[in-house]
C-alpha cells in the first residue's frame, strides 16, 4: 500500500514567493503539503495545520473545517504538540476539532504522544500520528523499535492508519516504514528542504 507522507511547514516560509517556490519543488511527490493558512488558496494545497471546531460565526482568528473543505483542502493536522504547548490545546479541544473535521468531510491527522490522547468516542475514520514530544524538532528521533511498540498499541485501540513524526530525515525515514511498519510519516523541519523531502518520499513509498 502507498504510504502517506505529510509535510508540516509550521510557521514557514515568510513570503508567498518562497512558499510558491518550495511548493512547486515538492508538489510532484504526491505528499500532503500543509502550509500556513495564508498560502493555502494560492498554492491550492491539500493539507492544513489546524482548524476550529465550529462551522462559522463570532470566532475571531479561527478557520473552520468547512472553509478548508470549500477551498479544496483534504487533510488537516489536529492536536499538534506545538498547539498544545503554545495555544494550550487539550485532548478535549482536539477531539472536538476531530469530530468537526470529520463532519466537514476532511481527513483529520490527530497527533498524539501517548495512548491517553486518543479520542474517547471516535474509533475510526481519522489518521493518527505518533509524535513523541522529545523527538519533535530536536534532531533526536525515536528509536524505531520503541516507535513500533507505540504503533501496535495505537492500532489495538483504534482501527486507523498511523504515521510516525519526530525528526524524520532521509537517513531514518526508511526505518519507520520498513522496520517499524508505520503507514506513513509526518515531516516537519525536513519538509522545508526540498531535496531531502523528495528523498524521504522516494525512500518511504
Ligand atoms: C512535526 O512538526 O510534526 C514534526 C514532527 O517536526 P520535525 O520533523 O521537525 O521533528
Amino acid at each position: 500500500m502507498k504510504k502517506l507522507i505529510v509535510a508540516n511547514w509550521k510557521m514557514n516560509p515568510l513570503t508567498s514567493e518562497e512558499a510558491k517556490i518550495l511548493f512547486n519543488q515538492v508538489k510532484e511527490t504526491g505528499a500532503v503539503i500543509c502550509p500556513p493558512f495564508v498560502y493555502l488558496s494560492a498554492l491550492k494545497a491539500n493539507g492544513a495545520q489546524d482548524c476550529f471546531f465550529e462551522e462559522k460565526g463570532a470566532f475571531t482568528g479561527e478557520i473552520s473545517p468547512q472553509m478548508l473543505k470549500n477551498l479544496g483542502v483534504e487533510y488537516v493536522i489536529l492536536g499538534h504538540s506545538e498547539r498544545r504547548k503554545y495555544q494550550k490545546e487539550t485532548d478535549e479541544t482536539a477531539e472536538k476539532k476531530l469530530k468537526a473535521a470529520l463532519a466537514a468531510g476532511l481527513k483529520p491527522i490527530l497527533c498524539i504522544d501517548k495512548i491517553s490522547q486518543l479520542p474517547k468516542d471516535i474509533k475510526r475514520g481519522f489518521i493518527a500520528a505518533y509524535e513523541p514530544i522529545f523527538a519533535i524538532g530536536t534532531g533526536k528521533p525515536c528509536p524505531p523499535e520503541k516507535a513500533e511498540k507505540m504503533r501496535i498499541s495505537i492500532q489495538k485501540k483504534v482501527k486507523v492508519l498511523v504515521l510516525y513524526g519526530g525528526s524524520v530525515n532521509a537517513q531514518n525515514a526508511g526505518d519507520y516504514i520498513k522496520k517499524a511498519h508505520f503507514d506513513g510519516l509526518l515531516v516537519g523541519g525536513a519538509s522545508l528542504k526540498p531535496r531531502e523531502f523528495i528523498d524521504i518520499v522516494r525512500i518511504a513509498c
